[in-house]
Order: structure tokens, then sequence, then C-alpha cells
């Protein structure tokens, strides 16, 4: 049966700009995609003190009229406080620069004033630094909020090169999780749930296969895996532009994140512990797992809860109740999920724990 499909946007970057030194560049990306001068530039202290100068001195070259916002975290109340700026200073523009906090709080923000935003990301931790999605913290859990996508991306390869190597392996598991993501979107479709979409399917699958192939050569302070990196986090995200959602990169294995985040006292990076849920959800897709394992073992991502410090409990925990997540959103946990029995059996045999 073909599905009814209600219209939807696909929200693209205009421009990105990457390579190295590619932040200085900032002013002219930022004159590129608007007539207006003023801009509110969202960042955090320590990349204030890195790279500040250089923002300032592009913006500057280019007479932008900058005010500045510094967050400590991507909370309602970060959110809250740049809308503010930007109301006040009759911003056009907006520029987040940093992690996956500051970029989120750039694009929430932006989307609330209806003003586009240019995503400057430090580093490589996961594909949110391009995609419309949003994770905000409200109270103690994070929700994810639809924004809108950067009109502009500037994708400094040497700084994410110089970025602990950490966060570079993180965005590697958060790129491989698309495997799995694509075969519960597929599912779900085929359940006779929601639409699909190929095209996006495709790009998000290329994203994890290119990183997949590459594993034995991504290494740290290395500009040329800093640039694949890079390059798949964009069409990754671009791929959840063109579908509209973030089904090509969020399946079971994000759920399985999401819910070790609120289980786990001392959670990982979000792209660390949906590697690890990418490898579990691989057995149960009966695809192969054991290549998925070894291409993060490869990068050098975590493949064991022992490596995260995160007691097997919490994971067996977080196995039995992803399904709970987002529950509309339709993957191989099904409705009812994984009792207990089965979920430590999947982590036991995968290696996980
Ligand atoms: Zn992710």
């Amino acid at each position: 049966m073909p599905f009814e499909e209600k219209p939807h946007y696909m929200q693209l970057p205009k421009q990105v700009l990457i390579g190295s030194n590619a932040i200085a560049r900032l002013g002219e990306v930022g004159q590129n995609v608007t007539d207006s001068r003023k801009v509110v530039l969202i960042s955090d202290k320590d990349v204030f003190q890195i790279v500040g100068n250089r923002l300032l001195d592009s913006l500057n070259e280019y007479k932008f009229d900058v005010e500045t916002v510094s967050i400590t975290g991507a909370t309602t109340e970060a959110v809250d406080q740049a809308q503010q700026k930007i109301r006040k200073h009759k911003a056009r523009l907006v520029i987040g620069c940093g992690g996956g906090s500051v970029i989120d709080t750039a694009k929430l923000s932006s989307a609330r004033e209806n003003h586009p935003f240019i995503s400057v990301p430090t580093i490589a931790s996961h594909d949110g630094l391009s995609s419309p999605r949003a994770s905000i913290k409200q109270g103690g859990t994070s929700v994810s909020i639809q924004g809108h996508s950067p009109i502009a991306i500037i994708a400094d390869t040497k700084i994410v090169a110089q970025a602990p190597f950490r966060f570079m392996a993180a965005g590697c598991g958060d790129l491989i999780a698309n495997i799995t993501a694509v075969r519960d979107w597929r599912l779900a479709n085929n359940l006779g749930y929601e639409y699909y979409g190929d095209y996006a399917a495709s790009l998000s699958i290329m994203s994890a296969t290119i990183i997949m192939e590459n594993s034995k050569m991504i290494r740290p302070n290395d500009i040329p895996s800093a640039r694949l990196v890079l390059e798949a986090l964009i069409a990754s995200g671009i791929a959840m532009g063109i579908a509209g959602s973030s089904r090509p990169s969020s399946g079971a294995e994000h759920k399985f994140s999401h819910a070790l985040d609120r289980i786990s006292p001392k959670p990982a990076l979000h792209g660390e512990q949906s590697g690890l849920g990418t490898i579990m959800m691989a057995y149960l897709h009966d695809i192969d797992w054991e290549e998925i394992r070894g291409a993060l073992a490869n990068i050098g991502a975590p493949t064991t809860a022992q490596q995260l410090d995160i007691d097997p409990k919490h994971i067996i925990k977080a196995l039995v109740t992803a399904h709970e997540v987002n529950p509309q959103r339709y993957t191989i946990l099904g409705n009812r999920g994984l009792t207990e029995e089965g979920a430590k059996r999947i982590a036991q045999y995968t290696g996980v724990i």
C-alpha cells in the first residue's frame, strides 16, 4: 500500500565551509547568508578563551555588530537567555561556536526567534552539528526538540583534529548508529507505520559505511581524519534534514542511549553509548554485529560497558526500558521491549558486559 505522505520541508544548509583554519572566515560566511549586520554569538567560556578573538576579528572585519552569550549547558534557561539577547540586540543572525550544547542552544533559540543560525563546531562528537534536532535539558532529563537546520556550517578541520580524540571517536559511534537506525526505519515502514525515504536512508547509510571502511585510518591529531568524520556528520545531518526527522540516524540504539542517560548516574558521551547500542541492536536485526564492533574497536571507540565505566546492571535496565523512550517511534524493540533475561543474553553475547 502506498503511503499518503504529509508534506514536510527539506531543510538544507546554504553553505558549508570546511578546511583548516576555516573559522577565520566566519565574517565572510556571515555576509554570504544575511544582509543584516546584527549578530548574536553563542559559545562557552573555554571556547571563547581559545578561539573567541579569531571569531570576533573575523566578524569585525565584515563590520558585524556582535553581542555575545556564554552558556554552561544546553538548558531551557540557556535558550531563554539567548532568545532575550537576540531580541534585545535585534539580531538577524545567530552563530553557535562550540560543542553540542552550544550548537543546540543556538539552534533552538534562533529557530524560536525565526532567524537563521551558523553552526561552528569545535568537536565532532555527534551529528547534531548539522541536523534540525536539538537536545535540551529540562529539569533532570534531556528532551529532543525540533529546531531548524543551520543556514551555514563552518567545519574547521584543524580545531576538530586538535580536540581530545574521545570526541571524534564518539562521533564515529553516532555515525555507525545510522546502520541500525535505517533498519528500524525500514521495519516501521514495512509494518505500515510510517513513510520511508530511500534517498535520505541511502545518504545516512553512506555516512556510516565510509566510517566503517576507513576505521583503521581514523586517528588523533590528523586533519584528514577530522575532515572525513566532519563530512560524514554533515551528510548525516543533511539526511535528517531531507527526511524531516531524525529517523535516518536514530533508532533503537539511540533509545538505548537515551534510556542509559536516565538510568546511569554517570552517563558517557552520546555517540559512545549509541555505538554500544548499535552493536546490540545489530545483533537483534541479525546483521553483522561483529563487523560493527570491529570497526568501533579499530577507531578506538568503546565497545564495552567497562570502558565507559558503566555498571552492567544499568546496561540491562537501559535495554529493558529502551522501548519506552519516544514510544511512537517503532523499532526492532517492538512495543514490549526486551525481557531482563533477553537483555542480559544479548549484552553478554556481544561482549558489551
Ligand atoms: Zn545521535
